[in-house]
């Protein structure tokens, strides 16, 4: 085939001399790592952008989930979506809670807050919704529900960076908003992620728990957990933050292509901006119906592997037929039709700010046929 391949992502790095300087600030200080000078100032900038309170860094996405569970002292069961990469669930079972998984909304592929209450049990402490694909969740809905049970509600915000409704940030939401700065992620810094509060005790219980626990030199408030971002990283992060916003115009305009090029193939269908939300477009799912378009879903990601693009199946398989949580009463596909339906048919196109125009056609004319 010769080509070179098209990843389903590829991240966006800033310029090496413009980050050369951050890194001989570093190896002046001397300070690697424990909320260092970079630690402070990205925390301060990134609360700024997003348009939020208080930011704690994390080493990741995983354990800022986990931490964020502990500092919620969240016990018993916790209402989740199996749509969702499997960091959500795993962070529960960590917790020693138990996931118990809702279907999602046909539409955009987040919690379905009718199916919420159903599955309440006097053991239900925490709602767990994720904004799949930059989708925002129906917090109004979810947000009552909360209210009314005496719920915590904790958003997976992985997928939401920058995302705004009505001009305001999506991590104000619910108690607690989880980021992840993953390598495959709309902001990334290799690894990272954040927890988003509100409530400045909340962001103090936070950093104790990210730091095993200490409150200071000789006081350790709980078992805590290692979660926090070093120098290298929080510097990484400053600089990545002045080019985000063009990072998401770049974005934009290949979802638009793709909107254009796909919107008269029969059998395709796939996610436009939601009136009054900010997008990133972190992801560009479409969907298959095998009647109509005259190909399964499996059988055109295979097509497209053979031209060398490597699309993807988020998510697929759903975490509810992972052998861990299969077993699960709330697991079994008859509870879940919606989310079972569309992790059949689901693909994830390749998504990034450097996609070329050559390579989006490409990728037009083969899902074309
Ligand atoms: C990426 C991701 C995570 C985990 O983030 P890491 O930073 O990779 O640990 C959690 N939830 C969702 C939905 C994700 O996509």
């Amino acid at each position: 085939m010769g080509s070179k391949p098209i990843f389903v992502t590829s991240p966006s790095l800033p310029e090496l001399d413009d980050f050369i300087p951050y890194l001989r600030k570093i190896w002046e200080n001397k300070w690697l790592t424990n909320n260092g000078e970079f630690h402070q100032q990205f925390e301060k900038a990134l609360a700024e952008y997003l348009g939020v309170r208080y930011v704690s860094l994390f080493t990741n996405g995983m354990i800022a989930l986990q931490v964020g569970l502990q500092a919620l002292h969240i016990t018993g069961e916790v209402i989740t979506t199996p749509f969702t990469f499997v960091a959500t669930t795993h962070a529960i079972y960590w917790n020693n809670c138990r996931p118990v998984f809702c279907d999602i909304e046909p539409e955009t592929y987040t919690m379905d807050p009718d199916k919420v209450e159903a599955l309440i049990t006097p053991q239900t402490t925490a709602l767990m919704p994720v904004h799949v694909y930059g989708n925002p969740c129906n917090n109004e809905k979810l947000q009552k529900i909360a209210d009314t049970y005496g719920l915590k509600l904790f958003y997976d915000a992985a997928h939401v960076f920058g995302v705004k409704k009505d001009g305001v940030s999506v991590c104000n939401w619910g108690n607690l908003s989880m980021l992840s700065f993953h390598a495959t992620k709309v902001f990334n810094t290799f690894e990272g992620g954040a927890l988003v509060t509100n409530d400045e005790n909340m962001k103090k219980r936070i950093d104790f728990l990210k730091n095993f626990g200490f409150a200071d030199e000789v006081t350790v408030v709980a078992p805590g957990s290692n979660g926090k971002m070093d120098e290298f990283r929080s510097a990484y992060g400053l600089l990545q933050l002045k080019t985000v916003d063009l990072e998401i115009a770049k974005r934009q305009k290949v979802a638009q292509y793709y909107r254009e090029t796909l919107k008269d193939v029969s059998g395709i269908t796939m996610l436009y901006d939601i009136p009054g939300v900010r997008h990133n477009y972190a992801y560009f799912p479409i969907r298959i119906d095998a009647a109509k378009y005259g190909m399964t879903r499996d059988e055109l990601y295979n097509k497209l592997k053979a031209n060398n693009i490597m699309s993807r199946r988020y998510f697929y398989p759903l975490c509810s037929d992972f052998p861990t949580y299969r077993g699960l009463p709330s697991a079994k596909p008859a509870n879940l039709p919606v989310a079972t339906r569309v992790a059949q048919e689901i693909l994830c196109l390749p998504m990034f700010a450097d996609l070329t125009t050559e390579d989006e056609a490409k990728i037009g004319s083969i899902i074309h046929g």
